[in-house]
């Protein structure tokens, strides 16, 4: 089986053409291109939506010629159908239903968040693993019980990318942020205490942020160590009662965060404590990509026909826990 996803749901617009063979899958094309709004500034959706607009057909056409394949000889099309920015959205779904519908191929909408974490499970080859979904729309601790991935902990206001990327705008960076506040975190130890704020198995970011852009005229350096230590330190502490809980021994973590070095550090001792696996979605695949929509639809293949072109929706606030996962 060969499928091409098509990933738009906020900076990314990315295709990309996966090979399934039983139960393994081959990337053979993942082609990206990211809206970068102007430093200080976030993702303003319109604007998102015109650069998507503008290179959706050379992203489309690049992908197709470095795996190879022409059109016609995919058996599927899948496109992130939420959750995510509405005018981003459409472009990707607009994108999928035109070529579906033209020449005639099985479509499926793909929940974002599921995307991340079969391509992480993929990748890693994580069995049955407790998920850390943490990135710019997510941060959501997950179990899979009885067809569903269960939500045992989130945020309950703003994620952990969105507190890296607006703390990093208020202090001059281009957005997405978090790796270069991980970069200037290097270069300080020095902890200044910040706002811890867990609430049960939830984190709240929101004063966190408030506090650090406090704290940012002594030393923005010392902010940046001080925001990571409490931030994952938060994290740390809720996968940890997690895994406790749910007895899993492996841990998977995706979602861009996932590439931050210092976050893995800590989250690997807890590991430890637990005797558990830990699994990581490797960088170049941790943030959003076309090969996350491509390897799920190809999943749901097996059980689904694909949708007909009215079903082909998209839902901004489209709740990964409302998901029932047939295969
Ligand atoms: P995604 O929405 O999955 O594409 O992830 C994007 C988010 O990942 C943004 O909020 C980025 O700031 C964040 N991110 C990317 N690289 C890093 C890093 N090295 N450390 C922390 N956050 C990162
Ligand atoms: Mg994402």
């Amino acid at each position: 089986m060969i499928g091409l996803g098509i990933e738009s749901t906020a900076h990314t617009f990315s295709c990309a053409i996966l090979e399934k063979n039983g139960n393994k899958g081959k990337i053979l094309s993942d082609v990206r291109k990211i809206y970068r709004p102007p430093d200080g500034e976030g993702i303003h959706p319109r604007e998102a939506s015109r650069h998507h607009l503008e290179f959706s057909p050379k992203v489309l056409s690049q992908c197709l010629q470095e795996a190879k394949i022409k059109i016609n000889e995919l058996d599927i099309i899948s496109y992130s159908a939420g959750p995510g920015l509405g005018p981003c959205l459409r472009v990707g779904a607009v994108v999928a239903r035109s070529l579906a519908s033209f020449y005639n191929i099985p479509i499926y909408p793909v929940n974002h968040a599921l995307g991340h974490i079969e391509l992480g499970k993929l990748l890693t080859g994580a069995k049955n693993p407790l998920v850390l979904l943490v990135s710019g729309g997510h941060t959501m601790i997950l179990a899979f019980l009885n067809k569903q991935w269960r939500v045992f902990g989130e945020t309950l206001d703003i994620t952990l990318g969105q507190i890296l990327d607006q703390f990093g705008r208020s202090i001059g960076f281009a957005s997405p942020c978090g790796k270069n506040i991980e970069d200037l975190a290097l270069s300080s130890s020095n902890y200044i205490l910040l706002p811890y704020s867990v609430k049960g198995n939830d984190v709240s970011f929101s004063g966190l942020l408030s506090a650090t852009k406090a704290i940012v005229s002594k030393s923005k350096a010392d902010a940046c160590f001080s925001l990571q230590e409490t931030a994952f330190a938060m994290i740390s502490e809720v996968v940890e009662r997690a895994l406790a809980f749910t007895g899993k021994k492996e841990l998977l973590i995706v979602g861009g965060v996932a590439a931050n070095k210092r976050l893995s550090e800590m989250l690997q001792k807890v590991c430890k404590r637990h005797t558990c696996k830990f699994f990581i979605a490797p960088a170049k695949y941790a943030g959003d990509c076309g090969s996350q929509i491509c390897w799920t639809g190809l999943l749901e293949s097996k059980v689904k026909q694909g949708v007909s072109l009215k079903d082909t929706f998209v839902t901004q606030s489209w709740r990964l826990d409302s998901v029932i996962v047939n295969y």
